[in-house]
């Protein structure tokens, strides 16, 4: 259900009807767009049957969101959501953010190199895992704590941001100590205890689609987070599984334009796990901004042969450079910047 206000609803009136819907069990969430205030109601709509909301002052109508995703969909919030985070970085803006970094954080000095690197080259956050889900239990799973104390230290000394997975809710306390943005792993995107976990936390998150998740599901899922009170939420498409044998997965370009219709959240492209091979990558990247993403995420190595993970995917430092200067090219294209 959204309460819509009328144009010139005051703060009291405002506050008033956020008190109403508490004391109905019902939890409100205030959107304020350029155009109005809007209201989300999130709980057993049946409640309200009891006490009509239309007669509040400063109530404009009511209506139902026919959606399953609620707070995600573009019926609560018509503008495009934006937050900023350090260093003045515009999550969802007309810039689109790039999250560069190795798969795994491997040691201290590769990982300082590969941030120094990246920041040369624009990018905003500085990505790597230290928690890493892996098909096999007998490969590397990354370094832990140690791992991301090296992300921070790493980010601070370049002025870059840290965008880095966690796998379980015990972790979720610890990697916030560390990281700017939280990432939520494909093969995470329906751990619901982890998204309520994520959503309490109120750290910003990018949630990845599931490896066979539609774009419902993604929206589903982040609405997890939302309705835990968490708007800070960036989706990532990074290639769904197909019968299609030439690639790693099949970066589903169509859900950028599907996302952009169904919610405000912005979203980002992966064409790194998206394609698995470092050909494609700058190739899907400039696909992926032409497409409309609001951001993207390339893996990048010194010594990508030496990976410890995802090294086939790997750019290296002069490639992720020339993959940045293509995509800025179509950026402008599409009247954005990167
Ligand atoms: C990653 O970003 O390194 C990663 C494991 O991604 P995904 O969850 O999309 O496979
Ligand atoms: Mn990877």
């Amino acid at each position: 259900m959204i309460i819509v206000l009328k144009k010139n609803a005051t703060p009291q009136e405002i506050d008033h009807i956020c008190t109403k819907v508490r004391e109905l069990g019902l939890t409100p969430n205030v959107s304020r767009g350029v155009e109005r205030v809007v209201i989300g109601v999130i709980g057993d709509e049946e409640k309200l049957q009891v006490q009509p909301l239309e007669v509040f002052p400063g109530v404009e109508h009511v209506m139902s969101i026919l959606k399953p995703y609620k707070l995600a969909s573009r019926d609560y919030r018509t503008e495009n959501s934006e937050f900023e985070m350090n260093h003045g970085v515009k999550v969802g803006g007309k810039k689109i953010v790039v999250m560069a970094g190795p798969c795994s954080v491997e040691n201290y000095d590769m990982l300082l190199n590969v941030a120094k690197a990246v920041k040369k080259s624009g990018a905003s956050f500085l990505r790597g895992g230290a928690f890493k889900p892996r098909t096999s239990p007998y490969s590397f799973q990354g370094l832990g704590e140690e791992g991301l104390k090296y992300l921070r230290q790493a980010a601070d000394e370049t002025g870059l941001l840290v965008c880095t997975e966690v796998m379980d809710t015990r972790q979720v306390e610890l990697v916030s100590q560390y990281a700017d943005m939280l990432q939520i792993g494909a093969r995470n995107m329906q751990n619901f205890d982890l998204l309520k976990e994520c959503g309490i936390s109120k750290k910003p998150v990018l949630l990845k689609r599931g490896l066979s998740a539609t774009v419902k599901d993604l929206l589903m899922s982040a609405e997890y987070l939302l309705s835990k009170g968490n708007f800070k939420v960036m989706l990532c498409e990074r290639g769904i599984r197909t019968f299609e044998t030439s690639t790693r997965n099949t970066l589903d370009l169509n859900a950028i334009p599907v996302i952009k219709k169904e919610t405000h959240l912005p979203v980002l492209v992966d064409p790194s796990h998206g394609t698995g091979f470092r050909d494609y990558v700058a190739p899907m990247a400039m696909a992926g901004v032409a497409a409309g993403c609001d951001g993207l995420m390339v893996e990048v190595h010194e010594c990508p042969e030496e990976a410890k993970s995802d090294g086939e995917q790997s750019l290296r430092p002069k490639q992720f450079d020339e993959l940045m200067a293509k995509a800025r090219a179509v950026a402008r294209a599409v009247g954005r910047d990167i």
